[in-house]
């Protein structure tokens, strides 16, 4: 007596879901469904990811470079959230959460409080004391390592990192999840003993991110930048290439040197590394953001370790971003088309939709057969458990769902359609990554996914 029940093996917060999500039932908003694209008013829909993201649901405008996140863009962030907990932890990143509220006592130390002008959302509490809303957290970080007490050189290299929302007050919020004012972002600070054990930790992160971004698909150039007003010697930009970055970029095709023209000497057309070729101008979006900091932070907020030989050091920092949301609508950007969304598929929010014959058809007793391959594709690969939805909307004919369903971009649509009433059903399978569409029974199909 006394004892509370052990745990089933069953009661884990792995256990999966069996339920199959109904396309009638997901919650998708959208102030232009079926608003042609040349209709729309100029200077609102500023570019190709904003409209389709709202034409699809996935986000709705709330205030200037505000959005909600609906239901299907919200799985897609967890993807990516995922990924990226998976890139940061192996290279020993610890995640954790730091308040958005941050002091004006602490920005004012780092005169970073007048530095950040208009950008800086600024307010006051109840007994008139200043905060902002964190548009990033170096001074917020290096201020709890020095407060938490003298570390020892053997906990470092320390790699803190968080996934949280940031504030900034942008001139031109515009182009969706682009560029918000309230936005995703991923900040890890990292402390080291020396430059060389810090330049160490910088490689690694680097080639966690570049890592991250091969798995998701996407053609990443990494540019010399300037370190803006976060401060530091080294820095570097992760760019996608696209013709509304408002980045500009100089690329030597000669060797691998690439910087952002903010870097360079007005009018530089040749090549600083090899001198034998004139750089190439391309734009992009800026992605990720590296910094080797230095001692600015760790010095004003004196955040120190214990050396070998017990002396006080103050560490070596860096600080690495990563624009999360952004990521999210550059990938959208970049890779689809004017009215079909394609995704890195890592992060499509569902992976299969299969479509039913419309009520009322001749076919319409086959919809008892879409809802069982529905439940059994889920049942039969663990890959894609939670991730089938079944367009019921049999009122609707196939044409305009299928034109639904390329809007919002599952990479495989599973028509059951004339074939699926044959004596071995085949099912017709459109794979959006590339385009093709084929007949096959359910073996093939389980076999293709
Ligand atoms: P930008 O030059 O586009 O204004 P930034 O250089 O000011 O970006 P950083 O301070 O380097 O941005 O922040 C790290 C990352 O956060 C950026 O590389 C970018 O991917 C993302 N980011 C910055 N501002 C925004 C924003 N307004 N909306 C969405 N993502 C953003
Ligand atoms: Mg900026
Ligand atoms: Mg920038
Ligand atoms: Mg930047």
């Amino acid at each position: 007596a006394g004892h509370p029940p052990r745990p089933t093996p069953t009661d884990s917060i792995t256990r999966p879901s069996t339920h199959i999500p109904l396309v009638s039932r997901l919650f998708q908003p959208s102030n232009l469904r079926d608003v042609a694209k040349e209709s729309h008013t100029p200077g609102e829909m500023t570019c190709k990811s904003q409209r389709l993201m709202q034409q699809a649901g996935l986000i709705y405008p709330s205030n200037p470079g505000c959005y909600y996140y609906l239901p299907a863009a919200v799985r897609s962030m967890e993807k990516l959230v995922r990924l990226i907990d998976q890139e940061m932890q192996g290279i020993g990143g610890q995640k954790l959460d730091m308040p958005s509220l941050c002091s004006a006592d602490l920005w004012r130390r780092s005169e970073r409080w007048d530095l950040m002008g208009k950008e800086l959302f600024r307010l006051r509490d109840r007994h008139g004391a200043e905060y902002c809303l964190g548009p990033t957290h170096e001074e917020a970080v290096t201020e709890l390592l020095s407060s938490h007490g003298i570390l020892s050189y053997r906990q470092l290299p320390l790699l803190l990192y968080q996934i949280t929302r940031k504030f900034r007050d942008e001139p031109k919020p515009r182009s969706g999840l682009l560029r918000g004012r309230e936005f995703y972002m991923k900040d890890m600070y990292t402390f080291d003993v020396s430059e060389e054990a810090a330049y160490h930790t910088y490689e690694s992160v680097c080639q966690a991110y570049a890592r991250l971004f091969s798995r998701l698909g996407l053609p990443i150039l990494k540019v010399q930048a300037d370190a803006g007003n976060i401060g530091g010697k080294v820095s570097h930009e992760f760019q996608l290439p696209a013709d509304i970055g408002e980045d500009r970029l100089l690329v030597c095709d000669t060797c691998s040197f690439s910087a952002n023209v903010e870097t360079m000497e007005p009018g530089q057309t040749d090549c600083p590394r090899c001198q034998r070729s004139t750089l190439m101008e391309t734009k992009g979006i800026e992605v990720g953001h590296t910094f080797y900091l230095g001692t600015k932070y760790s010095h004003v907020f004196n955040a120190t370790f214990n050396n070998s030989l017990n002396q006080p050091v103050v560490t070596e920092m860096g600080c690495f971003g990563l624009g999360v949301s952004r990521i999210l609508a550059a990938a959208i950007e970049v890779m689809s088309k004017e009215e079909a969304i394609h995704w890195p598929g890592l992060l499509a929010p569902y992976q299969v939709c299969v479509l039913p014959p419309k009520k009322g058809s001749k076919l319409d007793d086959l919809a008892g057969l879409a809802e069982e391959l529905a439940h059994s594709l889920g049942e039969a690969l663990p890959r894609l458990r939670g991730e089938v939805v079944l367009d019921d909307r049999i009122q609707t004919t196939v044409g305009k769902r299928l034109k639904d369903a390329c809007r919002l971009g599952y990479p495989y649509v599973v028509v059951v359609g004339q074939k699926a009433a044959e004596e071995t059903p085949r099912f017709e399978v459109i794979c959006q990554q590339t385009g093709e569409t084929m007949f096959l029974n359910k073996d093939g199909l389980f076999d293709l996914l």
